[in-house]
């Protein structure tokens, strides 16, 4: 593996050297837990950066400097193509939907023809700017950590941790009776790797995000590979040909065939990146599902700095990353009063990731954002109280409805203290989320699709370039 890691690099190096005239490209990584709002995120930023009408803070755009923005063909052949026109129809289509959330890698190309700023963009003639957009699960980066680990370290933790969850249950007791030491017996891999990859979705579900190995949720084209035809086991090492031995092999097959070519491949060239994250979803589902988000996030910004896995990255040839954005998604659930304490939120889940680390010496920036814009705010009384709500279509009914998510607190602490404590609920609050269905929308010639500080996140993401 170390010898075509590094073969590989020295190939794409040699591959970037061919061309030192082509047009500069930047690649703006897109990552976020399943269902934290990348498909709609790459959407709609892409529809907003042609139809730039919504998009004041993007300077280049306010400043008249993007001469054209259009999609080209991408440079990877053998990733998928982000299917943004289906995606788009879907938002702004006669019967506006949610479009189907990303299930793998995929990729689009936006490039720029640019005006240079001030008495350059007279002399100079316009330049050429590629965007590729790499859309990729979140939960592929969790396996990171699986990377310097042997299969007995990481199925004792893992027990370890699943023990008192209820949508554990199945699979421990599939595990009843199974010796590891047993001879192999496909038959009984498959049942506990089904069993497992069952509590990993149960476990999703219920708001929790440490839900590794990453593949197991979202499979792509290896489901039912081997290499995704295990589980963790307890007990101590075994000899060839037992179960736990093949298992063991499998773990291994997994890190090096699976996680080291995603890592290799898509995630190592990325220069800017954005991390998308429900931090609303997981405050509606409690505080195990927000320290459980907040574990996962440390667990997946690791990614982003060098150190415990930094030689394995270098042997990658993964770059450095310039700019990382954390979003919170979906802030049109609230009123704007209260984005930013969302923002301070979303702040304090990373902190103590950024904390350990500055990323080698990327800059990060935390906002609250709604890439699609589902909803109005109203100010309405209820029990004598004046309250800063929103309204829209609700997804399940297609009524409108309005609509009040609770208060946030304004010290993050308050959130993040009882999850850390392990409490069961809230004390003294009782937050909300309710789905909205996109709005139906008439968009005047030059607008692209509404939003909250999508031009913000944009500028911050690739501003300087522009
Ligand atoms: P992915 O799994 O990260 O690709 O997530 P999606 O982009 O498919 O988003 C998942 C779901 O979150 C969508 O189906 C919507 O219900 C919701 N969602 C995403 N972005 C927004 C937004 O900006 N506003 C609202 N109200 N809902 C959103």
């Amino acid at each position: 593996m170390a010898l075509s890691g590094i073969t590989d690099t020295i190939g794409r190096t040699i591959e970037g050297l061919a061309q030192p005239f082509s047009d500069p490209v930047i690649r703006l990584g897109v990552t976020g837990l399943s269902r934290a709002g990348k498909t709609v995120f790459i959407t709609a930023l892409v529809a907003n950066l042609m139809d730039r009408g919504r998009m004041p803070a993007l300077r280049a755009a306010a400043e008249g400097r993007i001469l054209s923005a259009f999609l080209q063909p991408q440079p990877d052949d053998t990733v998928p193509r982000f299917d943004y026109e289906a995606h788009l129809a879907a938002l702004t289509g006669p019967e506006p939907h949610w479009p189907e959330s990303t299930r793998a890698v995929s990729e689009l190309r936006l490039s720029f023809r640019l005006r240079e700023a001030g008495l350059l963009g007279s002399v100079r003639g316009p330049r050429t700017l590629h965007l590729d957009i790499v859309d990729y699960p979140g939960e592929w980066l969790l396996d990171l950590g699986l990377i310097g680990r042997g299969y007995g370290d990481w199925a004792a933790e893992v027990l370890g941790r699943i023990a008192g969850r209820a949508e554990a249950a199945g699979y421990l007791a599939a595990l009843q009776g199974v010796e590891g030491a047993a001879p192999h017996d496909e038959a009984v891999a498959r049942r506990l790797a089904e069993a497992f990859a069952q509590y990993l979705r149960a476990a999703r579900a219920a708001g929790y995000s440490d839900c590794t190995p990453g593949r197991f949720l979202l499979p792509g084209e290896l489901a039912g590979s081997p290499a995704l035809t295990f589980a963790p086991l307890p007990g101590g090492a075994a000899p060839r040909g037992t179960l736990r031995r093949e298992m063991e092999r499998r773990f291994d097959a997994y890190k090096e065939k699976v996680v080291k070519p995603f890592f290799r491949d898509h995630f190592a060239r990325i220069d800017r990146q954005v991390v998308l994250v429900d931090a609303l979803g997981a405050i509606h589902a409690g505080p195990k599902a927000v320290e459980d988000m907040r574990a996962a996030m440390t667990e997946i910004l690791a990614a982003f700095r060098p150190g415990k896995v930094g030689w394995l990255m270098g042997l990658l040839g993964v770059r450095r990353v310039e700019r990382i954005l954390f979003a919170a998604t979906k802030a049109d659930h609230l009123h704007h009063s209260q984005h930013m304490r969302l923002t301070a939120i979303m702040a304090a889940l990373v902190r103590e990731a950024k904390d350990r680390a500055d990323f080698a010496g990327a800059d990060t920036a935390a906002m609250s954002i709604a890439a699609l814009r589902a909803t109005v705010e109203e100010t309405v009384s209820h029990e004598g109280r004046t309250l800063d709500a929103v309204r829209g279509r609700l997804l399940e009914t297609g009524r409108e409805a309005t609509f009040y998510a609770g208060e946030l607190p304004q010290n993050p602490a308050e959130i993040l203290a009882p999850a850390r404590q392990g409490a069961s609920g809230w004390l003294d609050a009782d937050y909300r989320v309710m789905g909205f269905a996109p709005a139906r929308l008439r968009l005047k010639p030059g607008e692209g699709p509404p939003h909250i500080r999508l031009d913000r996140a944009a500028e911050f993401l690739i501003g300087d370039r522009l």
